[in-house]
């Protein structure tokens, strides 16, 4: 199957209310392991990277990777940058083929300034026919030297109703208690902001900081329209762990596929339980 759009890819699952895994790759073997994961459950899939994995592994380098790897799957497949400050990034990005972006304005000085800025980057997208995530509010948690540790300021539903019809996004993460990393406490969730904004204005809600909430929160939210379920750390640990782990039984080891297929299979596993857990298996046309 081609690689096709995230918006189509978000539409259908916005529409029958599942959640698509978006998963930020770091390399190619977790590339492959994601993509191995959505083809054996027959699962959407959006493929993430992060301005940092774009920057360490280079751009050509990945978007080649993601295309080898997608074209061979038969299952539909988007690429798309997370939180990007970097309007350079974002638009070398675009310019290479990446099919959506999300340009991450919230640490600008107002919201005026972002929605300014990311109805620019709306255009630019649409020039290369691609799709935009919009945030205003910083999701809580640096991720990959994004972002911050503050609590974010919450605006008003009127404020985030006004940004996205003003800006044409075609995804919006809102901040409803949601943070990066690995949650400290159990995480207290404003679900009935995603019900709020999508009932004024229905259109595919991201969830970040998805590693470590429940099945049942996960359920909750995805009913409410958070099609596409942000993970991250969740893979991180998986491949860490997995190193890790490998060491520790075969300690004297000295064959590098050996290791590599272990640790591929682990990050498949994860991606896997995600993909069940959002119940995007067997939703690939
Ligand atoms: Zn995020």
């Amino acid at each position: 199957m081609p690689v096709v759009s995230t918006k189509e890819i978000l539409q259908d699952a916005f529409a029958r209310r599942y959640g698509v895994g978006a998963f930020n790759i770091v390399n190619d073997l977790t590339l492959e392991a994601v993509v191995a994961a959505a083809v054996a459950l027959r699962a959407p899939l959006i493929i993430q990277t992060s301005v940092k994995t774009v920057k360490t592994a280079g751009i050509d380098t990945i978007y080649a990777l993601f295309r080898a790897v997608a074209e061979r799957a038969d299952v539909p497949i988007a690429l798309h940058l997370d939180h990007c400050p970097d309007r350079a990034v974002l638009s070398a990005c675009l310019k290479r083929g990446w099919n959506s972006v999300l340009f991450d304005g919230s640490q600008l000085p107002s919201v005026e300034e972002c929605k300014r800025q990311t109805i620019e980057v709306v255009a630019e997208a649409r020039t290369y026919g691609a799709d935009v995530e919009g945030e205003i509010e910083g999701i809580k948690g640096v991720e990959d030297g994004v972002g911050s540790d503050d609590a974010a300021d919450i605006y008003s539903l009127e404020t985030a109703v006004d940004f996205v019809r003003s800006t044409g996004v075609d995804i919006f993460a809102p901040a409803i208690g949601n943070a990066h990393g690995v949650y400290k406490s159990e995480p207290v969730l404003n679900a009935q902001r995603v019900s709020d904004i999508v009932a004024q204005i229905p259109l595919p809600i991201c969830l970040h900081g998805g590693t470590g909430l429940s099945s049942a929160q996960f359920d909750d939210l995805i009913a409410r329209g958070c099609a596409k379920v942000n993970i991250s750390t969740a893979l991180k640990i998986a491949f860490m762990r997995a190193n890790k782990d490998f060491f520790q039984e075969k300690p004297t080891n000295t064959d590098p596929p050996t290791l590599l297929k272990f640790v591929g299979e682990r990050v498949k596993q994860m991606a896997m339980e995600h993909i069940r857990m959002f119940h995007s298996d067997g939703k690939a046309a």
